[in-house]
Parts: structure tokens; C-alpha cells; sequence
């Protein structure tokens, strides 16, 4: 059985002090789970948020990682910056970055690599546009999205990776994927994986996103291969994202 995961992804949201007051509403409301939550928050908050949470469960996650180990990188955050800060989990690929800032394939798979080679988990965000889904190219795009990353990394580091889908139509815009449509896209996913290794299939998380909100994530979280989601908005107000946990 997996374990379900619930991730917030703050992004570019609130000061230091929302932060905190977030991260300790959620500390202290979230109570005894079998889920594991997480919370991905801006890099320069990492430390603060650590500390507010160092007492409960909830996991630390960084947004983004360099795709280079060390060095002349300008601007860029290292996996093992993240490793020493405390996070477990990094996002690598969401389709903001995909979009707005250039990270292709090629890159994101060289952030899944460094994010695992420092022994943060990286979870590769995939998904399509609404114009890839009108014509009917879905599955060929998560495939390009996947397949890019397995080349790098090989199968075998799915066995400590998360994998999201994100449909870019629903991020952000309240129109969410019914059960139906995101289950479908899940399990083709998986069985993507399964052709390659049955066994890890079976293990890998994959978590949906786009518009997840307390009113439409048991619907979703209860199909047979979303394993809990990856929420934008809907995790910057501590009672909505704490009903969200407790959706599963
Ligand atoms: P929303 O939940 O705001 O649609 O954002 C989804 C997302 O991009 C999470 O990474």
C-alpha cells in the first residue's frame, strides 16, 4: 500500500512572517496522521520554516533546484544547500519554471539528478497544456516529459522519487481535472513505469495537481492511482489545506 502525500507549493507567496504563521497553524492543527504532508516553500524562508516546523512531521520542500552541482551559477540554489537547510523534497520541472524561466527536458532531468545525488527527493512535476490536450497529445507529452528523466537517472531512482501531474489548464485556474480525467492520465503513468519495472511502479507516489481545493480532493484522492496532491493556492490558508490533508 502507499502512502499518500499531500504537498503544498506556497510559490511566490506571502512574507516571513505569513510563512511562519502558516507553518505553525498547520504544526498545530494537523494531529495524529497516516499521510505524509509536506509544505514547499521560497528558498530564502527555508531555514525559518524549519525551524517552526522542527516538532512536527510536516516535511520541508524547496521549488526548484540548480541543475549543476556547485560553482559559477548565479542566482542558483544547489541540492546540497537544500540537503543542509533540512528539505526532503525538491520540486524539479513544474510548468511555471517550464514556461516562464526555459527549464526543458534536459534540464529538469539534471535537477532530478542533482536532487537525488544529495539525497533530496525530487518530485518531477509533469503535465500538458490545454492546446497539447485539444489535440489529443496528453500522453505523448507526459511520456517526452518522463522519458527525458529516465534516460538520466534510469528507472531505478523512481524508487525514491515523487512524480506530480499537473495539467498546465488546471494550475491556478479553479478548472480541476474530474477524477476521471486525472486518474486516467495517472494510470497510464504508472503503467509507463511498469513497463520498465514492475515493482517500483507499484511504490511510486504520483500526486495531482492543479486547483486541488477542500471541496473536490476526496473525489480525487480516493482514485486508484493518485496518491495525494501537489496544491497551489489552496495551501496558503491553513484551515483549507489542513482539510485538504485530511481528505485522504
Ligand atoms: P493551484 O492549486 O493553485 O492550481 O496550483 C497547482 C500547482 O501548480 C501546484 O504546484
Amino acid at each position: 500500500m502507499r502512502r499518500s502525500l499531500i504537498m503544498g507549493n506556497w510559490k511566490m507567496n506571502g512574507s516571513r512572517e505569513d510563512g511562519q504563521k502558516l507553518a505553525q497553524a498547520l504544526a498545530d492543527g494537523l494531529g495524529d496522521v497516516q499521510q505524509e504532508v509536506a509544505v514547499c516553500v521560497p528558498f530564502v524562508y527555508l531555514s525559518d520554516i524549519r525551524g517552526v516546523l522542527a516538532a512536527s512531521p510536516i516535511a520541508l520542500g524547496a521549488q526548484n533546484v540548480a541543475d549543476q552541482a556547485s560553482g559559477a551559477y548565479t542566482g542558483e540554489v544547489s541540492a546540497a544547500m537544500l540537503s543542509e537547510v533540512g528539505c526532503k523534497y525538491a520540486l524539479v520541472g513544474h510548468s511555471e519554471r517550464r514556461s516562464y524561466y526555459g527549464d526543458t527536458n534536459e534540464s529538469v532531468a539534471k535537477r532530478f539528478c542533482q536532487a537525488l545525488s544529495k539525497g533530496v527527493v525530487p518530485v518531477l512535476c509533469v503535465g500538458e497544456t490545454l492546446e497539447e490536450r485539444e489535440q489529443d497529445r496528453t500522453f505523448q507529452v507526459v511520456d517526452e516529459q518522463l522519458d527525458a528523466v529516465i534516460a538520466a537517472a534510469g528507472i531505478e531512482a523512481f524508487e525514491t522519487a515523487v512524480i506530480a501531474y499537473e495539467p498546465v489548464w488546471a494550475i491556478g485556474t479553479g478548472k480541476v481535472a474530474t477524477d476521471e480525467q486525472a486518474q486516467e492520465v495517472h494510470k497510464y503513468i504508472r503503467q509507463r513505469i511498469a513497463d520498465r519495472n514492475p515493482v517500483i511502479a507499484e511504490k511510486v507516489q504520483i500526486l495531482y495537481g492543479g486547483s486541488v481545493k477542500p471541496d473536490n480532493a476526496k473525489g480525487l484522492f480516493a482514485m486508484p492511482d493518485i496518491d495525494g496532491g501537489l496544491v497551489g493556492g489552496a495551501s496558503l490558508d491553513a484551515k483549507g489545506f489542513l482539510q485538504i490533508c485530511h481528505s485522504v
